[in-house]
């Protein structure tokens, strides 16, 4: 059987399908012998306990005493009488499915911990939530997702950006998903870590059972399902086909790419934390020409510190050396959501506080990034970029905490540089305005992936809506084009470092149109050099 769905990440694996289950589909129902639904859950319980005693001698052996802490806490919220009582009194009392019961209880024991002053207790609403889920899947009688041993292609409803950025590569070899679009963020960052992806697939994927054996192809977006010799045969050639063609491409590496109208185009790569920098290092890229900070904060219990993020970002500056890195300051909200932030619920996120936006209630947050930034600035040849910005009032005053932030370092006698700073034009606004933004800064980077979803008004998320317009259509081009001008027409270089810049189609246009850099996966650098080079 072959199915398909949307490519989002190049190359060709196989592997055995695992189910990743999430907690969203808890149905509640009504029972009626309460005393063998709490004996159920009971059962459960144990299992759960059982699970997490494993865990943390594992954590101990692999990671050491404190990672494993955390799922000694986590024994410890489950052996709690209140949280028990709780779950057992919506079962006896309400005549609850066990699932629901845990999932009511998860629910008001997270807004508890949530509404208390002290940060430690603020924290542990996730940890409750985590438990909880653990229970919840035990009582479905889902088996957890083992990331060990044989080789997988885990398939899912949806994977948060959080959940791509922790598989790991040596056991997930690709993954396939119901929801999801080019431009999701979990997409992007499968291409960044080389993980072969297939998204979009909608109720196909209802076809695809635990166990099956799948190739998965993230170029064309086919999915093969327990295939026969001869198309396994097929396969295996195509396989040989796309290292070959790999091989070709080396004969562009250390060229120069130069455009158009006489500009060197830079090819840089993005990437979402240090980890990435392998790969970076292994392609042609001229620099960095998106660090995506934000994942530095997902996936875990509490905010990275200055200290740790400091580290993160001198080890990047001192491995590119000379070469030049666009930091860009976290970009939080929409679908990169983290829990210990508390954020409220928004009715639209992508239109929410997020990004920078967020960095304007929680000047905290920012300001501890900049520090950071800023002191790593002395390790190599940072440029500090800004997303979602919409306004010449916004820019002005940001740079005002930039130079708070400096004037505080200085006091201190920390060293730092002064730094170029940029912004993204991912809005219309920012791409209308751009004449007015290109006299506050630096250097722009035109993220083409916003920029779509918001002038479109396509959710980058929704993968049926994308079949009304993508990055091609005529209004992004214009746009795009109208920010060179006005960008150029300042004096400043002009970059794109949304999934535009690696789409080999779109070369040419760009390269026409005077773009300075374009910053893409660093598995794509090759190619777009070919196009650049080729014309
Ligand atoms: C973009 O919007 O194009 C971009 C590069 O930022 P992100 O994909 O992280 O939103
Ligand atoms: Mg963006």
């Amino acid at each position: 059987m072959k199915l398909t769905g949307i490519g989002v990440s190049d190359g060709l694996v196989y592997g055995k399908v695992q189910f990743f289950h999430k907690d969203e589909l808890v149905v509640c129902h009504k029972v009626k012998d309460t005393d063998a639904e709490i004996k159920r859950y009971e059962k459960a319980l144990a299992k759960a306990e059982a699970e997490l005693e494993a865990l943390e001698k594992k954590a101990n052996a692999d990671l050491g005493e404190e990672e494993a802490m955390l799922f000694e806490v986590h024994r410890m919220m489950l052996e709690d009488a209140d949280y028990n009582d709780t779950i057992k009194s919506h079962i006896k009392n309400e005549n609850l499915n066990a699932e629901f019961a845990v999932f009511l209880t998860r629910d008001e024991f997270a807004s508890m911990f949530s509404a208390m002053d002290d940060s430690y207790m603020k924290e542990r609403a996730a940890d409750v939530k985590d438990v909880s889920n653990r229970l919840i899947r035990v009582l479905k009688g889902e088996s957890e997702v083992s990331l060990t041993g044989e080789h997988i292609i885990l398939a899912a409803d949806d994977l948060a950006p959080s959940e791509t950025a922790q598989l790991d590569k040596n056991v997930v070899l690709g993954f396939i998903t119901a929801k999801g679009s080019d431009t999701s963020h979990t997409a992007i960052f499968a291409r960044t870590r080389r993980i072969p992806a297939v998204v979009g697939l909608g109720d196909a994927l209802k076809r695809i059972n635990n166990g099956d054996n799948v190739w998965v192809d993230g170029a064309t977006g086919e999915i093969f399902v327990n295939p026969d010799e001869k198309t396994v045969k097929g396969l295996k050639e195509k396989q040989k086909q796309i290292e070959k063609d790999k091989k070709l491409l080396e004969e562009y590496r250390g060229k120069v790419a130069i455009g158009k109208q006489g500009q060197k185009i830079l090819l840089c790569a993005n990437i979402g934390s240090p980890s990435d920098l392998e790969e970076v290092m292994k392609s042609d890229a001229d620099g960095i020409g998106l660090f995506r900070s934000e994942f530095l904060y997902l996936g875990r219990k509490n905010e990275p510190t200055e200290d740790e993020q400091f580290e993160a970002y001198k080890k990047v500056l001192e491995t590119l050396g000379s070469k030049p890195v666009v930091i860009r300051t976290l970009d939080i909200g929409a679908d990169k959501q983290v829990d210990y932030l508390h954020m409220e619920k928004e009715e639209n996120p992508a239109l929410g506080v997020r990004a920078l936006r967020l960095c304007y209630y929680r000047k905290d947050i920012f300001k501890t990034q900049l520090r950071a930034l800023y002191r790593a600035s002395v390790y190599g040849n940072l440029n500090i970029m800004f997303p979602m910005i919409i306004s010449v009032r916004e820019i002005k005053a940001v740079k005002e905490f930039c130079k708070g932030v400096m004037d505080e370092l200085k006091k201190e006698g920390k060293k730092f540089k002064k730094v170029p700073l940029g912004i993204m034009i991912e809005t219309p606004a920012s791409a209308i305005i751009a004449d007015l933004l290109a006299k506050e800064v630096d250097f722009f980077s035109i993220g083409t992936n916003d920029l779509t979803q918001y002038t479109l008004a396509i959710d980058r998320q929704n993968e049926k809506a994308a079949t009304f317009g993508d990055g091609h259509h005529d209004a992004i081009l214009r746009l795009i084009k109208h920010v060179a001008e006005e960008g150029h027409k300042a004096g400043i270089w002009v970059g794109i470092c949304g999934g535009l810049a690696g789409d080999d189609t779109l070369t040419s246009f760009f390269s026409d149109a005077g773009i300075d850099e374009l910053s893409m996966e660093a598995t794509r650098i090759l190619n777009i050099k070919r196009k650049v080079i080729k014309g």
